[in-house]
């Protein structure tokens, strides 16, 4: 009997937030490579607009709509018109983040505030819609972007590493409520990744101590997620549930 390509995304339909630069975007086009329609949600018009041509151009559907994760009123009706203009969802990747650097005795409510509803209760709710969604169908992944800063504190970023630290303990619980609803939550934990997120690092003694710690002896592009986000999205994983996938050519291990 002839084998199906477990990681084939023909037909799936999948949502990415801050898909328009960055990790999101390379996993938005990975995705797409492997046959999936796309829905880019995040901010700036320009930007999502870009990335749905690019997503056009591998011949699937694709479309954006502008979304603030923080404006909670609005998470409903994002996820309704991606299902209403491609279809009902199968997979949600929860990617934009923020990161404000400031320690605890610098730090201020709004800061704080800010960081945790972008990535932590946005992941949450959305995550909550889509379940809703996909329980009907019976059938759905959903993959957050977690962070070594799940696993490390920082003194800088306080606040991203408590909301990415809860990252991974709400994968893990939606995990186990989710299993016997056939939809599958895991976290794709990233190393030093080259973005605008980590563009401050550049040129610093940070950027040197970086590469020396991580045994690969360089930082990741943002393509380096993508064939990880492809598995979790696909029936590859389909028995992978309340995983973290370390992506950081062995940061963490050391
Ligand atoms: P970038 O800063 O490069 O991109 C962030 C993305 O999130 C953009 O697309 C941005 O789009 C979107 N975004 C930010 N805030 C909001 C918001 N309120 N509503 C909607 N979209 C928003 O980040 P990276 O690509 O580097 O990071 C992606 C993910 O990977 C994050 O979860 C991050 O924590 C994680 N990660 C990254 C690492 C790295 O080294 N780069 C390491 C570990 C984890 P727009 O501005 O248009 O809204």
């Amino acid at each position: 009997m002839a084998r199906t390509n477990l990681f084939d995304l023909s037909g799936r339909i999948a949502a990415v937030t801050g898909g328009n630069r960055g990790i999101g975007r390379a996993i938005a086009l990975g995705l797409a490579q492997a046959g999936a329609s796309v829905a880019v949600l995040a901010r700036k018009a320009d930007n999502n607009r870009a990335v749905v041509q690019e997503l056009s151009k591998l011949g699937v559907a694709a479309m954006a709509r502008t979304l603030d994760v923080r404006q909670r009123s609005e998470l409903e009706p994002a996820i309704a018109e991606v299902e209403r203009t491609l279809g009902p969802l199968d997979i949600l990747v929860n990617n934009a983040a923020i990161a404000i650097v400031k320690g605890a005795l610098q730090a201020d409510q709004k800061s704080w505030d800010t960081v945790i509803e972008t990535n932590l209760t946005a992941v949450f709710l959305l995550s909550q819609i889509a379940a809703r969604s996909m329980a009907r169908r019976r059938r759905g992944k959903i993959i957050n972007l977690a962070s070594e800063y799940s696993i490390f504190g920082s003194s800088l970023i306080p606040g991203y590493s408590a909301s990415k630290g809860a990252v991974v303990q709400l994968t893990k619980s939606m995990a186990i409520e989710l299993a016997p609803h056939n939809i599958q939550v895991n976290a794709i934990l990233p190393g030093w990744i080259d973005t605008d997120l980590t563009a401050p690092v550049k040129n610093t003694a940070q950027y040197d101590e970086i590469i020396l710690r991580t045994p690969a002896g360089r930082f990741g592009a943002p393509e380096d997620v993508a064939g990880t986000a492809i598995f979790l999205a696909s029936d590859a994983s389909n028995f992978v549930t309340g995983s973290v996938v370390t992506v950081d050519g062995g940061y963490s291990a050391r």
